[in-house]
């Protein structure tokens, strides 16, 4: 059911209360990991989708909260093994945590948002202690059958405690892709608090902002990524909880991700790494209004000739279909108004989404083996922060004549 804008006109920010200053508007938004089944059609709700900055500690964020239920239930479709860079990706992080960091005797691991297992495995097939936190009932399930310990429901003060009470302090507890989407992030960091030993560490990665803004990810903004973190936002909201910065490194994924390392203030020095980020996002403004404003002008330039292209192919009975039935394609598909008029099926390889229709705009997900047959003369890929993976496994697409459609940063054929 379609729920009215509850767009709050003064909104505050959610990490120190002072004003946020709105700098882009979507409109309203289905929830983007809402794929729905026929039966469903027609009883998705809407939120608003607009994104600010704090005028106080920067931190960029959305003004409305979709609630976490909504978001992060037993069925949440998002499965992170679907991905071999991704998988390469977390057991080479695994592989450093096992060698280099847990150096004391039994050590403890937890990880918030662990899904499907895709880091924790190694941790596990390693035999060291334990545990994940995830709402989702079904990843869960998946990280179970390969061996990992795993907590259904969300990390929080009282979980926190209920872990520091059966396992004793966590050494280091881990986060990826999941503590910017904690809209009540205080409540994790007080968890961290209670859970994590007196010299461990909390360290967590997630999309940058400085990407985000400097190469239009503007699909990157969805109702799950409720904070865009910078390295100076970050600092800022570790202090306000006795925590220091104290490492910040640059990651590839996901067109460009930052892992930060927190520690108890004083715990630790501080890497000069931490300084060298700070001073190049202040000298590229990337909290700045005007830099906002013109990444803002450059989205609504994107939705223009991303419309104008697909609009010309399909006058030229060209043959257009989505490769990636992505979180990130819900915001596209709905803030262009792109159909199945344009794009009459998405593919994709997760089994949870296939068979169903993407939120708001209702394009069928199909399995990926639809994408041969016959293959279409363009793909627009959704999936472009696996670009390269993609590239590689459809060379046969390329073969046939396909081309691919990107849209950032900005609308061309590659
Ligand atoms: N860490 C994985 C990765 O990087 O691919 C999964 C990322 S997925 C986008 C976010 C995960 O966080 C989901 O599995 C979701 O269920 C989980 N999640 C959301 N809120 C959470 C919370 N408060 N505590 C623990 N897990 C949470």
């Amino acid at each position: 059911m379609a729920t009215g804008p509850t767009h709050e006109p003064d909104c505050r920010c959610r990490i120190c209360g002072s004003s946020v200053r709105e700098f882009f508007d979507f409109g309203m938004q289905p929830v983007a990991n809402g794929f729905v089944s026929e039966e469903q059609l027609g009883q998705e709700s809407f939120f608003r989708l607009s994104v600010g900055v704090c005028t106080n500690c920067t931190m960029v964020q959305l003004t409305q909260e979709v609630p976490r239920s909504t978001l992060f239930h037993a069925d949440y479709p998002y499965r992170s093994s679907g991905s071999a860079i991704m998988r390469e990706h977390f057991e080479s992080f695994a592989h450093s945590l096992l060698h280099e960091e847990l150096s004391g005797p039994d050590p403890l691991v937890v990880e918030i948002g662990s899904n499907d297992g895709i880091m924790l495995k190694k941790v596990s097939d390693a035999g060291v202690r334990h545990v994940g936190v995830d709402p989702s009932a079904a990843a869960a399930k998946v990280a179970a059958a390969k061996g990992v310990n795993v907590r259904v429901e969300f990390f929080e003060e009282s979980s926190a405690a209920a872990i520091r009470d059966e396992y004793g302090p966590a050494d280091v507890i881990f986060s990826a892709n999941t503590f910017s989407h904690i809209a009540d992030i205080g409540s994790v960091l007080n968890g961290v608090d209670i859970l994590l030993a007196g010299d461990g560490t909390f360290v967590f990665e997630d999309r940058y902002l400085g990407d985000i803004v400097a190469k239009n990810y503007f699909d990157q903004i969805y109702d799950e990524h409720f904070y865009l973190f910078s390295v100076a936002s970050v600092r800022t909201m570790a202090a306000r909880h006795g925590f220091e910065l104290v490492d910040a490194t640059r990651l590839p994924v996901h067109g460009g991700s930052v892992r930060y390392v927190l520690a108890r203030a004083g715990s630790r020095p501080t890497h000069p790494r931490v300084e060298l980020f700070l001073r190049d996002e202040d000298g590229n403004g990337i909290t700045a209004m005007e830099t906002l404003t013109r990444f803002g002008e450059n989205i609504d330039r994107i939705r223009h000739d991303l419309v104008t292209l697909l609009r010309d192919l399909r006058a030229r009975g060209k043959h257009v279909v989505g490769y990636g039935a992505t979180s990130k394609s819900t915001t596209v598909l709905n803030y262009c108004g792109i159909g199945t008029e344009l794009i009459p099926r998405i593919c994709d390889s997760t089994p949870e989404k296939q068979g169903t229709f993407t939120p708001g705009v209702h394009i069928p997900v199909t399995p990926p083996e639809t994408f041969h047959d016959p293959f279409p003369d363009y793909a627009l890929l959704f999936a472009w922060n696996h670009a390269e993976e993609i590239f590689e496994k459809e060379t046969e697409f390329v073969r046939n004549g396909g081309e691919w459609i990107l849209y950032v940063p900005r609308v061309h054929i590659h």
